[in-house]
C-alpha cells in the first residue's frame, strides 16, 4: 500500500496486506493534530520504503522526548524510524488503503469527553510497554 502528505511530495510504500493500527487519546497527540486522537501504526523497516520527498522532512522534539516529524512544506505528519529500533512509525491518515485494522486504544484516561471515537478494542489507561505495542501490531 502506498502514502503520502498533503502536497504529495512526501511518499511511500508499506509492503504489508492488513495495517495494524492503535488510536491514542493523549494530549501531545491532540495538540499536535488538532483532533481528538491520533490513528498510528508500527511497521518493520523491511516492510517499509520512502519513495520520495524524504530531505523535505523537518523534526521536531519536546522535553517530554515526544518526536513530531513532518512535511516542510504542508506540515501533515509523516512516518519516521524508531529511535536505534528496525521500525517506522506511521501516521495512519496519510495511507490510501481502507487495509486498515484497529487493534489497540492507548491513554484512554487522556480521552477528552467530547470525544466520541470508540476506544473499546485493547484499550490501556497509558502508554502500554514499546515491547506490547510491537507485538500488538507487528506480530
Ligand atoms: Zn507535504
Ligand atoms: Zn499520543
Amino acid at each position: 500500500m502506498e502514502g503520502s502528505c498533503l502536497c504529495g511530495d512526501i511518499k511511500f510504500q508499506i509492503n504489508i496486506d492488513m495495517l495494524r493500527m492503535y488510536q491514542c487519546h493523549c494530549e501531545q497527540c491532540r495538540k499536535q493534530t488538532g483532533t481528538a486522537s491520533s490513528c498510528g501504526s508500527v511497521v518493520t523497516q523491511d516492510q517499509f520504503s520512502w519513495t520520495s520527498g524524504e530531505s523535505n522532512i523537518t523534526k521536531w522534539e519536546k522535553d517530554s522526548g515526544f518526536t513530531s516529524h513532518f512535511c516542510s512544506k504542508c506540515g501533515s505528519s509523516v512516518p519516521n524510524k524508531f529511535r536505534g529500533e528496525p521500525f517506522y512509525w506511521i501516521p495512519v491518515g496519510l495511507v490510501d488503503s481502507n487495509k486498515v485494522q484497529t487493534v489497540a486504544n492507548i491513554f484512554t484516561g487522556e480521552k477528552v469527553t467530547w470525544s466520541h471515537v470508540d476506544s473499546f478494542i485493547h484499550p490501556h489507561d497509558k502508554k502500554p510497554a514499546i515491547k506490547t505495542m510491537i507485538k500488538l501490531l507487528c506480530e
